[in-house]
């Protein structure tokens, strides 16, 4: 992240002229602070090491006597084969040359050679990549590398950079204040930038590299918590009185006492209805961590403070699940729960329109139909949406606009990584629920390769024959995949004959009608069906307590966090549940994707493990993924580093000191460059 950018262009060096000049601006690198600013990616090590302490397949530099005539053999066309002798320390190792005849010249019987190259432990070999006549050159033995276009070499780079800190070093100017700088102990930036690109060592390189991932991280988290508080500020919300007295005799009457985490949300809610600002909260929890009690509590809230709430969920069929367990819930403390979807139609959906309207029913849940324009509350208070990641932004602004500034609670079963949440949704404040409530079963899952598909059979044949339900999962990646549909259709009917007249299968996919889809779902959920084979369209919260086997084809097609979800439907009743992974996976990526999956049952651990396998990019998919790329930083292995730059910013955001002290002027332009404040406060 730039705080500014310096005129000067990069032919004001010397050795730089239009040619050179115009490579470099393909690379992004125009002034003379853009090329001491271009940052090296990685860096290449070539210091010596012992091989007693270089573990089997690392890659190590050695220096050593060269102690045979070096052999050489050919085979196929192109193909070579060098091998040599070394003696490095008391160790004779064999250094192997694959297609680089030309080196069998540069070495002879006694010669000092230095290699570079894999180390294989066992059989006491190095594969090298790197040859050096002579001893070894401590001079650029850990050396970055840039990334380069076009003819530019990472030497010519380096030159220019060298040149260019001879000659103009004071173009770098510190963003930190002292303060910052002294109470983690950072290098200057000048002395960073020369260390990232000039490193004495190691050591210095990671020094430096901290004190640039804290400067990235704080002027974004800065950048995050300035947009938090200026949302607040000038969003006017409305202030909940709700009644704590009723509230505490609801949550008493409830069939369990609520977990500490459910606790815990419950507070952070209320805080925010009962204050001035708009609510703008993410609730994340687990599939069966109870989101739905603490759904129901704040809706209750809001209703003893006088004011309607709103449920808004993805798919009819959940609509119903909702409506059905919030009157539950809700009915028996006299509130009026009605549920709004599109099979409501002609004189009962007037009818109900018109009590909405007068405020006669308090909680209206359903599908989109509620953010149609008909649709009027008396005074909506508190919006809850839930999977809120299957709802565009768009309609869940249309359903906050609907009341005068109501509060929104988006709930999400899809457990986003800490480190994502803060970046992602740093303007949003997020609340976690992390503990199960207590006695549930743990679902056992289970890896199985095709080959043992007959055994899996049998097993869920055992689970039909106790009166339960199954789930059989293919893998469906695009909905509009017509080969992934087939496949389900193809296991389906082999599925149909397998179980003829013993059990009902169904079908289900996302090229259904909604009313099929609905159809087949009801028909499972009433147990006419007793084996439901799908693709991922049912990972969305249904409920059917009483499927306790779910088997999923294919199953390293999936990431983690999706394989989690679609095994969040079973395990949803009294009986032990079990999930049998069928997968192939030919990769180690994914045999460790198979393995955790069978050992844990925690979708944060999971969604951490999967961050961590695919990278922030791929988590969310590319396209939406909004990320914010940094350049030196690394969210996941510099986390920590982020919390601290989140709590640093999130305080001086909320100082007085920082909008008016001179030693915070830097930053507070950076605001103000980045257009966050529009200019508020800045004086
Ligand atoms: P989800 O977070 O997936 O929406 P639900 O709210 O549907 O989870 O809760 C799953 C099940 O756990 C429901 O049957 C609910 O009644 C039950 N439940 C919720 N909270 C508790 C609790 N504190 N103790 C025991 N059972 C609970
Ligand atoms: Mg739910």
């Amino acid at each position: 992240m730039k705080i500014h950018n310096d005129e000067l262009t990069i032919q004001s060096i010397k050795g730089i002229g239009e040619e050179t000049a115009q490579q470099f601006n393909q690379m992004g690198i125009n002034s003379v602070l853009d090329l001491l600013e271009y940052l090296p990616y990685r860096y290449e090590d070539y210091r010596l090491r012992d091989l007693e302490e270089v573990a089997h397949d690392e890659r190590v530099t050695v220096e050593g006597k060269v102690h045979s005539e070096p052999s050489l053999m050919y085979y196929g066309k192109k193909k070579s084969r060098l091998t040599v002798r070394v003696l490095v320390g008391r160790y004779l190792i064999q250094a192997v040359f694959f297609n680089q005849p030309y080196l069998k010249k540069k070495m002879a019987l006694h010669d000092i050679v230095t290699v570079t190259g894999r180390w294989d432990k066992n059989r006491q070999v190095i594969t090298v990549q790197h040859f050096q006549a002579g001893p070894h050159n401590k001079e650029g033995d850990f050396e970055p590398v840039y990334s380069l276009k076009g003819n530019v070499k990472n030497n010519t780079l380096s030159k220019f950079i060298k040149k260019a800190f001879d000659e103009y070093s004071y173009l770098v100017s510190e963003n930190l204040p002292a303060v910052l700088l002294g109470k983690y102990k950072l290098m200057s930036r000048e002395e960073a930038l020369y260390q990232l690109h000039f490193p004495d060592s190691p050591s210095g390189m990671k020094q430096a590299r901290r004190r640039f991932v804290y400067e990235e991280f704080l002027l974004f988290q800065l950048k995050m918590q300035a947009l938090r508080k200026f949302e607040r500020e000038h969003s006017s919300g409305i202030q909940q009185h709700y009644d704590v007295g009723k509230i505490k005799s609801f949550t008493d009457s409830l069939p369990f006492p609520l977990t500490g985490a459910q606790k815990r949300v419950v507070n952070e809610i209320s805080a925010d209805m009962k204050s001035p600002y708009r609510m703008n909260r993410l609730l994340q929890g687990d599939v069966g961590s109870g989101k739905t009690v603490v759904a129901a509590i704040a809706l209750f809230s809001s209703v003893t403070a006088g004011y309607q709430g709103a449920l808004m969920v993805p798919t009819e069929i959940l609509a119903e699940q909702h409506a059905e367990s919030m009157s539950e819930l809700l009915s028996p403390a006299g509130l009026s729960v009605a549920l709004l979807t599109s099979s409501v139609k002609g004189k009962r959906r007037k009818l109900l329109l018109e009590k909405l309207k007068e405020g006669e029913v308090d909680i209206l849940i359903g599908t989109h139909a509620l953010i149609q324009d008909d649709v009027e509350f008396k005074s909506l208070g508190l919006v809850v949406t839930d999977e809120q990641h299957r709802f565009g932004v768009n309609q869940r602004r249309v359903l906050r606009e609907k009341g005068k500034s109501p509060d929104v609670l988006f709930m999400t079963a899809t457990p986003i990584p800490r480190t994502l949440a803060i970046t992602v949704f740093g303007e949003m404040d997020v609340s976690i629920i992390d503990e199960m409530p207590a006695g549930r079963k743990a679902i056992e899952t289970y890896w199985a390769k095709a080959d043992m598909l007959p055994r899996v059979l049998t097993f869920m044949d055992k689970e039909l024959d106790q009166g339960r339900q199954a789930y059989v999962i293919c893998p469906l990646i695009e909905e509009s995949d017509k080969l992934d549909v087939q496949n389900a259709i193809d296991v389906y009917n082999q599925l149909l004959v397998y179980f003829e007249g013993r059990y009902n299968v169904g079908l289900m996919h996302g090229r259904l009608h909604p009313d099929e889809k609905d159809d087949v779902m009801r028909q499972f959920s009433s147990n006419n069906l007793q084996v439901l084979v799908s693709t991922t369209v049912v990972e969305v919260g249904v409920n059917v307590p009483n499927a306790t086997f779910m088997l999923i084809y294919d199953a390293e097609r999936f990431g983690l966090s999706q394989l989690h979800q679609l095994r969040g439907r079973v395990g949803r009743g009294e009986d032990q549940s079990y999930c049998i992974l069928l997968a192939e996976p030919k990769t180690e990526v994914g045999k460790e994707r198979m393995k955790i999956m069978t050992e844990t049952n925690d979708g944060f651990v999971l969604s951490e493990k999967d961050l961590e396998l695919r990278g922030p990019g791929d988590f969310f998919g590319k396209k939406q993924s909004g990320l914010p790329e940094f350049q030196v930083a690394d969210m996941v292995h510099d986390y920590r580093a982020l919390e601290v730059a989140r709590d640093d910013a999130a305080s001086l955001i909320n100082s007085e000191s920082f909008w008016k002290d001179p030693e915070w002027e830097r930053l507070r332009s950076f605001l103000a460059e980045s257009g966050i404040m529009e200019g508020e406060k800045l004086d």
